[in-house]
């Protein structure tokens, strides 16, 4: 029998990660004979999540085999590896028959919602329940959301990702590895693969802080060119490895203005608006404005980790007609990306210039013109002086350090005036 195996909600902040797992499961089901058809799957949902730990990930994997020999394994695992004495870990894992399209196609509309909105616990216990899916459940079992839509997301559009691990003993410890080789490794590979690093910024953006067992990932989508990367980089032992297909940078969590007629918080969108209010920098370096659109005025931000994206935005004055890219949080959209469509002409206006002697003229006292003191040159009006803009029309993005895991890079999309970040 063909199963789709889900499973989510193991890990915490303070260690452990869904696709290690996984990967422990994967390693364990082969070593017991049963074989795992294709790559695992790492699919991120909505990114808005409060539950999340970090970046909303959840995998599935398919396997060849017997149910209860394929849940004996995910079940030690999860016993053995997940972080359930942390209050917020509460792992889910769902079996279901590759082969039954109902379950299937109810499972592929449950999943795009998980990436795009919000589904209550009780939605998914009403799906296992209804299809009699075989699953486990620790704790809240929250994880059971995450492991139905791992199963049932279809990848129409799909990237992938090289995981490799560290070493168990050094789980916790900071990382060892050569900076360098990933500018190389980066350097070689880009655009086959992307955000390996951030130029710009000097930042290894492959190599994460927390205190997971993931040691680095390579994203591409050509197989030899993360292969490539991966020999380059220069790091403290790899312990394994695995590639997923993924849903990362694909743009899958977008709604787009069409298809919706309300913009809710914990929703992403695109939608197209005009610069009302001009772009202001508050303490912190945190940059906002606010956009006319057909849903009303929206404000957006570009926050201080998006760096260099900023001294885009800072650039936008009243009048532009933009397209702006991002989640929606407290009432405000935090910019991914934004396709700045028309540029405003805007107007300076300033003294005329004397046609003489070419200085300035001054006022000559109120609701008087303008005169030229020395040449006795006279003008009724101020002259408008059309504004050089300093930003172009065209698509801007966040830099890699600042990008978020579904945001599909510039280098991915086929759009013509991009500006790319590296
Ligand atoms: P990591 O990236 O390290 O794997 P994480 O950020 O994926 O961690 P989880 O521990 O998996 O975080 O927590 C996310 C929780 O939110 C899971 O229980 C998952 O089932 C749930 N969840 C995911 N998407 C949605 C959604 N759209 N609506 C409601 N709950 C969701």
């Amino acid at each position: 029998m063909k199963l789709w195996v889900g499973i989510d909600d193991t890990d915490s902040s303070r260690g452990m990660c869904t696709t290690y797992l996984a990967v422990l499961i994967v390693e364990e089901l082969e070593e017991r004979g049963l074989s795992v058809v294709g790559f695992p799957r790492l699919i991120r949902l909505n990114p808005t999540i409060p539950f999340k730990t970090r970046g909303n990930g959840a995998v599935s994997f398919l396997v060849e085999g017997n149910l209860d020999d394929v849940m004996d394994v995910v079940r030690e695992k999860i016993e053995e590896y997940a972080m359930l004495e942390d209050e917020k870990t509460n792992p889910g894992a769902v079996f279901v028959d590759a082969e039954n399209d109902r379950v299937m196609n109810a499972l592929s509309k449950f999943a795009l919602r998980a990436v795009r909105g919000v589904i209550s616990l009780d939605e998914a216990l009403f799906i296992i329940g209804k299809y009699m899916i075989p699953h486990l459940r620790y704790k809240l079992g929250r994880g059971l959301i995450g492991a139905l839509a791992a199963v049932g997301l279809d990848l129409d559009d799909y990237t992938l990702e090289v995981l490799a691990y560290r070493k168990p003993e050094r789980f916790g410890t900071p990382r060892e590895y050569d900076e360098e080789s990933f500018f190389e490794a980066d350097r070689k590979t880009y655009p086959r693969t992307w955000d390996t690093v951030d130029w710009h910024n000097r930042v290894v953006v492959a190599v994460p802080g927390s205190p997971d067992p993931v040691l680095f990932g390579i994203r591409g989508d050509d197989l030899a060119a993360i292969r490539e990367a991966f020999d380059t980089v220069e790091t403290e032992p790899v312990d394994r490895y695995m590639t997923f297909v993924t849903n990362q940078a694909t743009d899958m969590h977008l709604i787009h203005e069409r298809n919706t007629n309300k913009l809710e918080d914990y929703h992403s969108y695109i939608v197209r608006g005009k610069v009302v209010e001009e772009p202001s920098t508050i303490t912190g370096g945190h940059v906002f404005f606010a956009i006319e659109t057909r849903f009303g005025d929206v404000k957006c931000a570009a926050f201080e980790p998006t760096k260099q994206f900023r001294d885009v935005i800072r650039e936008l004055k009243a009048g532009d007609i933009v397209e702006v890219y991002g989640s929606m949080k407290k009432n405000t959209i935090n910019l991914e990306k934004i396709n700045i469509v028309r540029l405003a002409e805007t107007y300076v206006y300033e003294n005329p210039v004397c046609p003489v002697c070419g200085k300035r003229m001054e006022s000559a006292g109120r609701g008087q013109g303008f005169r030229c003191r020395k040449c006795k040159t006279k003008a009724l009006e101020k002259v408008a002086r059309r504004v050089e803009r300093k930003i172009e029309e065209g698509f801007y993005e966040v830099p890699p350090c600042a990008r978020r895991h579904l945001s599909k890079p510039l280098v991915r999309m086929d759009v013509s005036k991009k500006h790319i970040f590296r």
